[in-house]
């Protein structure tokens, strides 16, 4: 069995960007993985010795009640429960938000594996934001940058090896 990485995370901190530079596809493959719902977006993805899934999801919005957001959250802590770690995911440009707070309660509480990532890093290696990431209560923060592919390969080694 492959491991399973969720990647979570509010909208537009580059979620699917990242699902694609791990799965190398534009056109994200959803195929039909024996005991995983159909309906959230999954990949296969291959990094060095690491072969695992990858699953995408709509942005969190762990305390919302209602509509698309409602169904986004639900989505994602279903692909939480189907994961063997998280990838959550933070835009160091933009810095912490309640929301990242909010996820960061959710899956603290959850105990599952987590990596923070901190993605549109490209070029900011020494920016205080990424310091900041600290009081999310998820350990060190790993900074990426999903479109310039920096940093992508010492996230997976730091998602999959502790597994
Ligand atoms: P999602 O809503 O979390 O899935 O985010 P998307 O992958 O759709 O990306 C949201 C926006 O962030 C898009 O305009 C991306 O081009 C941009 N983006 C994604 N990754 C990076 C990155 O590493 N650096 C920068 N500067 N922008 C990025
Ligand atoms: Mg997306």
């Amino acid at each position: 069995m492959k491991p399973v990485m969720a990647l979570v995370g509010r909208p537009n901190v580059g979620k699917s960007t990242l699902f694609n530079r791990l799965t190398k596809s534009r056109d994200a493959i959803v195929a039909d993985f024996a005991g995983l719902t159909r309906d959230r977006h999954y990949g296969n993805a291959r990094h060095g010795q690491h072969e695992f899934i990858v699953i995408d999801t709509g942005g969190f919005e762990p305390t919302a009640e209602t509509g698309i957001y409602m169904e986004m959250a639900k989505q994602t802590r279903q692909a939480v429960a189907e994961a063997d770690v998280v990838v959550f995911v933070v835009d160091a440009r933009a810095g912490v938000s309640a929301q990242d707070h909010d996820i960061a309660n959710f899956l603290r509480k959850l105990g599952k594996p987590t990596v923070l990532a901190a993605n549109k890093a490209e070029g900011m290696q020494d920016s205080a934001h990424l310091a900041e990431f600290y009081e999310l209560g998820l350990g060190e923060v790993e900074p990426v940058s999903a479109s310039h592919g920096q940093g992508v390969r010492n996230l997976v080694e730091k998602a999959l090896e502790p597994l």
